[in-house]
């Protein structure tokens, strides 16, 4: 069941690690199917290890309806924000260094880099702080999207997405990439922000990128 849409999330999975958003089993991808089911990546499993069968297939309420593994312990919080953003397809779930790191010391990741703009659509806020594998990761990420396609979770991590796998993945890689460079020029000095104009015509510019 799936066994194509369970390669394309193992695949997105690995390049998650390779990406160095997660460690070992951290993290977790989802994608909400056409017929409304959700294929999840298993709990606590090393993505170099899993094979496409080992992705998990769920109904909207979480009823496993095929895979011989249990889902990701962030089931409900996914499910809550497929549910509540219907524009969303995909969430990559990860515990990237950077982007956890500035939501530890600011509320906002600021839409100073063109690399925000662009994949994360606006700038990135920071939710309050909640125990992992608990519906509110979902609650909080919904409360604190704004227009933007990430929200770091205090103290845990970030919630990425987007309407298919591609602009969730886009979105993490890209946050991390300006999340380090702020870091960067955070220790040098001021962090210089961008005026409300730069920012639409950049996300206007945006729009013609790509094949
Ligand atoms: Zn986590």
């Amino acid at each position: 069941m799936y066994l194509s849409e369970k390669r394309l999330v193992l695949d997105c999975a690995r390049q998650m690690k390779q990406n160095r958003l997660v460690s070992l089993t951290g993290g977790n991808v989802s994608w909400r199917l056409e017929d409304g089911n959700v294929l999840v990546t298993p709990s606590g499993m090393d993505y170099d290890r899993i094979e496409p069968e080992d992705i998990v297939a769920v109904d909207a309420r979480g009823r496993v309806l095929d895979g011989r593994r249990k889902p990701s312990s962030d089931l409900s919080a996914l499910l809550y924000i497929y549910e509540h953003m219907p524009t969303v397809n995909a969430i990559i779930h990860t515990h990237q260094p950077y982007a956890t790191a500035l939501g530890l010391v600011m509320d906002e990741i600021p839409a100073a880099l063109i690399t925000v703009i662009d994949a994360c659509h606006a700038a990135v806020k920071v939710a309050p702080y909640t125990r992992s594998s608990d519906i509110n990761m979902g609650i909080l990420t919904v409360q604190y999207a704004g227009d933007a396609l990430a929200v770091v979770l205090k103290n845990h991590g970030v919630m990425a997405y987007g309407a298919d796998l591609s602009e969730a993945l886009c979105s993490a890689v890209y946050l991390e990439e300006a999340a380090k460079t702020f870091s960067i020029a955070m220790s040098l000095g001021k962090l210089p922000l961008l005026s409300y104009d730069d920012i639409a015509a950049e996300a206007e510019g945006w729009k013609s990128y790509g094949q």
